[in-house]
Formats: C-alpha cells, structure tokens, sequence
C-alpha cells in the first residue's frame, strides 16, 4: 500500500465482470499517480477510458494486481495550439478530437481517423494517448500522428522524457514505455504548407483497420508532390513510416501513372499477415489505393475542394 493512499476495496462491492481481485487507485494528482506506479512497476496498469483495458481484464489477456484509474487527476483533458504545435492531454477523448476546430483544421488526418473509430459510445470513453499505449499495429490514431511528426512527453519519478512517436511502438502490444512511466501528452506539427488525410478499410463500420494509411503533403498547383511522408497501420507488427515509398513519390505528380507504378515500393517496408479481417495479400494490395486516395484528398484539401 502507498502512504496516505488508499486502495479502494472493489471486490465488496458489486463488480461481477472481472474475474480476479486487484487494487484499485484513483489518484487526484500526477505525483500520487507517481508514486503509486513507482511502487508497483509492472503489476500496476493505467485505466484511462478502459476501452481496451478493460475487455483485456474480463478475457484475462491482463491480470494487473493493481489498477490505476487516471480520470480523477485534472488538468489532463485538453488541446491546445501554439504557432507551430498542438498538444492533446492524456485524457483527450476521441471525440472530443471529433469535435475540436483546432484539430480539423490544423491535424486533418488525425480528423479523419477519429470519425471512422469505433460508435459514438466508444469515442466517448476511448483516449488518444491510450489508442497509442496500447500498441496495436491497428491503432487509428498512430498514422496520422506519425506523419505529422508527433512526440509523446512521458513522466515517471526520474522526470520527464520525450519520446518521437516513431521511435515509441516495438511491436504488437509493447511500447518502450518503462512499467511506472505515464504519458501526460502527445504533441503534433501542426499541417503548414501542406495538408493532411487518413483513409481505412474494414470488415464492418466498427471494427479495426484491415489497413489504413495517412499522408501529409506540399504539392504545387500542377499536383507535383514536393514533400511527403506517409505511414501505414495493420500492414506490420507497428504502425510506421514507409520512407522508401516517400522518397519515391517525392517530384511525381498526383494521380499519375509513375504514381501509380512507385506505390509498389511499398511492398518492401510492409509485412502483413493473414488473421480474421484480411489476408496478407489483400492487405498489400489495399494498402497501396489507401496510399492514393489519401494522397489524393491531401491534394482537394489544398486546392481548398472539400
Ligand atoms: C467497439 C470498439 C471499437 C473500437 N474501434 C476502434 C477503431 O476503429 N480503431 C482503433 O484504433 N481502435 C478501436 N478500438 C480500440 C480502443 O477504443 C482504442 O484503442 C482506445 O483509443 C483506447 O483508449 P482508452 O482510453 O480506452 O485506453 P485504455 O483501455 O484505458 O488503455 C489502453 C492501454 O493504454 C495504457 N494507457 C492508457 N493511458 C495511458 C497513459 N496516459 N500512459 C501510459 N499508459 C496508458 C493502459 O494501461 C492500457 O494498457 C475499439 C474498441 C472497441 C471496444
């Protein structure tokens, strides 16, 4: 037990649905959060909107011994801008990412991703910062954040680190998140010169990517692409950048033939499976019209089309 904290007793009380006993904190401030994950490490788990923690818990994918609910600490609930950044808190819902002018204006693919995850219910509850803690190769939010640049900033009782987004996913379900570390924040470049768009495929309206894809892009009036950079989601064990793909488009003009043959370089940075939503050939191939399209959105978005 943490001095002068706690824990609250859940199992007399009526919570059927998980079944095996653990602690439970809700911590009102980011050092009593700190303390408690420097006290338990790997047996404690943050609980943020419980989207994807919780269904874990009931199926027994995750057995923390202690469970750290963060939503009663304030102050991280927001998104701010500056001239060249914004910044979501670690509380930021997806729908408050839905709904906020800054973001669509200033993170478009990011916009796009959040509207087509999961039902209004789950954007309700589900966190940005957890989208991307839990490390899914799925994770919606992970492709437009890469492109636009994004870093975590993470605490834990030897201070504070950040963290390049690219540099955070190692694989399936793990991040280099150390066990008594929290992300407080994610900050993005905000789209200057350039836009930004997010394309999906899957199985139903709510469900996971089969693959997804996101771009930022400067292109001249002509549709030359001068800058790009592109990431991809459900195509390998994390969601990452396909530089080799970048620095193929680069010069090439929208919706061209050269366009169209580069896109297979893509077939070198990617590693897809075959599971329950795809196949792994599939996926190669959707991959490459998500590349397009979205870079073919990017391209209406500056010309001020939609
Ligand atoms: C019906 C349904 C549909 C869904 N559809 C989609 C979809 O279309 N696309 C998609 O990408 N996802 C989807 N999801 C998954 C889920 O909603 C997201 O991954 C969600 O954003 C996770 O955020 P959360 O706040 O609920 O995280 P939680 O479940 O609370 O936490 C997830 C993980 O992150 C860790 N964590 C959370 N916050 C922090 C922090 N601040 N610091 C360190 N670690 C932290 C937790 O310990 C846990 O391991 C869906 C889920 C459901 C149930």
């Amino acid at each position: 037990m943490v001095s002068g904290v706690k824990p609250i007793n859940l199992t007399a009380r009526n919570t059927h649905i998980i079944p095996f006993d653990f602690e439970y904190y809700e911590p009102r401030s980011i050092d009593e959060l700190i303390e408690i994950l420097s006290e338990f490490r790997d047996q404690a788990k943050i609980l943020a909107g419980g989207t994807d923690l919780i269904i874990k818990m009931k199926v027994r994918l995750v057995e923390p011994r202690v469970l750290v609910n963060i939503k009663k600490i304030p102050g991280l609930r927001y998104i701010t801008e500056d001239e060249d950044y914004i910044r979501i808190g670690a509380l930021t819902t997806l729908r408050d990412v839905e709904k906020s002018e800054i973001i669509r204006k200033h993170l478009p693919a990011l916009h796009d991703a959040v509207r087509v995850m999961g039902s209004i219910q789950v954007r309700n509850m589900a966190t940005v910062v957890g989208n991307l803690c839990n490390a899914s190769p799925a994770a919606d939010t992970a492709p437009p954040l890469l492109v636009h640049n994004a870093r975590v900033v993470v605490l834990s009782s030897r201070g504070e680190r950040v963290i390049p987004l690219e540099e955070f996913f190692k694989g399936p379900g793990v991040t280099v998140l150390e066990p008594d570390e929290v992300v407080v924040e994610v900050i993005a470049e905000k789209a200057t010169r350039g836009s930004s768009a997010f394309e999906k495929v899957s199985r139903v309206s709510v469900d996971l990517a089969i693959a997804s894809a996101a771009v930022y892009a400067e292109i001249s009036s002509d549709s030359v692409i001068e800058s790009v950079k592109v990431a991809v989601g459900s195509v390998a064990p994390t969601p990452l950048r396909v530089r080799l793909l970048e620095e193929r488009v680069k010069g090439l003009r929208v919706e061209s033939e050269e366009l169209k043959r580069a896109l297979y370089v893509i077939d070198r940075e990617i590693s897809p499976i075959t599971d329950v939503r795809s196949t792994a050939e599939y996926r190669r191939h959707v991959v490459k019209i998500l590349v397009w399209n979205a870079l073919k959105r990017v391209y209406k978005r500056i010309k001020g089309e939609v």
